[in-house]
């Protein structure tokens, strides 16, 4: 299957320049890109991930993790290889870092029919890079629209202004990774930087997107007290209703750090409650940190167990006990 690329410019002497993502790619003919999804081929822009996915199965929506947007439904999650960050912690790296990951072939149409036979509430482009998938995102995405169905990113929000502005309005809901408030953190670690992700984050909730925020605690790398503080007075400032999720790290690829302790997750959840109404912790043990309880008077709003979730919302978007108004998008 193939589609014309996006966003890239043909250059001198066979190059060509990628304006997709804030990376600035330029190829010579026959380079990919570092993302492993657009190529120089012959002097224009491939696109190598097109209608190839590599991973594929129906989730709870609260695995993505979403825990305001349709709680307790199902979504068909997707993805293609690659990724245009290199986090030296990746969880997914075998499918974000690995050159040769194998793939299967799928049209949008299929994606579509599928997440429409799931039964779930629409598409997640997710556990990889879904931004740089772009063309197909925006080709899938838009006939998911048409067919009733919710489209979902989960991402790192790394992408130029233009070509987010073109894909925005076909998003319902998205989880985007805050990694750290330091840009040297996105620099030395991710090979990114932190500005074009704040940019991101700041155009998803100007354009109504509903958005959560994930970050993955590392300890010595962006778990001090003050980095923390620096991250949710961030988000405070944006809109302290957005739900933050703070994240236990595991070791992966090439970051040997030892795994994120429960307590210093507790400890970044007590930070940003003192700030933040919608604060919740994700991939610990216990349940902990799970539930949506009510900021106004402490009724439990959606219990939740792992991925399961039992809402005791009566299909309005407030808390039945004190009428406080709730930042969820119900069915
Ligand atoms: S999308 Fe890929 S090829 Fe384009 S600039 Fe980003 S990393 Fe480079």
């Amino acid at each position: 299957m193939t589609a014309t690329a996006t966003f890239w410019r043909p250059l001198p002497n066979g190059q060509v320049a990628c304006d997709l993502c804030p990376v600035g790619c330029r190829l010579r003919p026959g380079q990919e890109g570092p993302c492993a999804s657009r190529a120089n081929r012959d002097g224009a822009m491939a696109l190598l991930s097109y209608g190839r996915i590599v991973s594929a199965a129906v989730d709870p929506i609260e695995k993505k993790p979403l825990y305001h947007f349709h709680p307790g439904r199902d979504i068909l999650s997707v993805a293609a290889p690659g990724c245009n960050l290199h986090c030296l912690f990746c969880q997914n790296w075998s499918i974000s870092q690995k050159a040769g990951t194998r793939t299967q072939p799928v049209s949008p149409e299929e994606l579509v029919d599928a997440a429409l036979r799931s039964g779930g509430v629409g598409l997640a482009f997710t556990y990889s890079e879904p931004l740089v998938w772009y063309e197909f995102v925006r080709d899938t995405a838009s006939l998911a629209r048409a067919a009733g169905l919710k489209n979902v990113l989960v991402t790192n929000g790394f992408l130029n202004e233009e070509p987010l502005a073109g894909l925005l309005p076909l998003i319902d809901a998205a989880n985007i990774d805050l990694k750290s408030m330091e840009d040297r953190f996105y620099r030395r670690i991710c090979r990114a930087r932190l500005g074009p992700v704040l940019d991101a984050i700041r155009q998803f909730h100007a354009a109504g997107v509903h958005i959560e925020l994930t970050n993955l605690v590392i300890p010595g790398h962006n778990d001090a007290d003050e980095q923390i503080n620096d991250l949710v007075d961030w988000v405070a400032d944006l809109d302290p209703e957005i739900p933050l999720h703070f994240s236990a790290y595991h070791p992966a690829w090439k970051m040997k750090a030892p795994a994120t302790p429960p307590e210093t997750l507790r400890r970044a959840y007590g930070i940003a409650r003192k700030v933040l109404p919608w604060v919740y912790l994700g991939n610990l043990k216990a349940a902990e940190g799970s539930d949506t309880v009510c900021p106004g008077c402490g009724f439990t709003l959606i219990a939740r167990t792992g991925f399961h979730a039992e809402s005791r919302l009566q299909g309005k978007p407030a808390c039945p006990s004190c009428g406080r108004p709730v930042p969820i998008v119900l069915d």
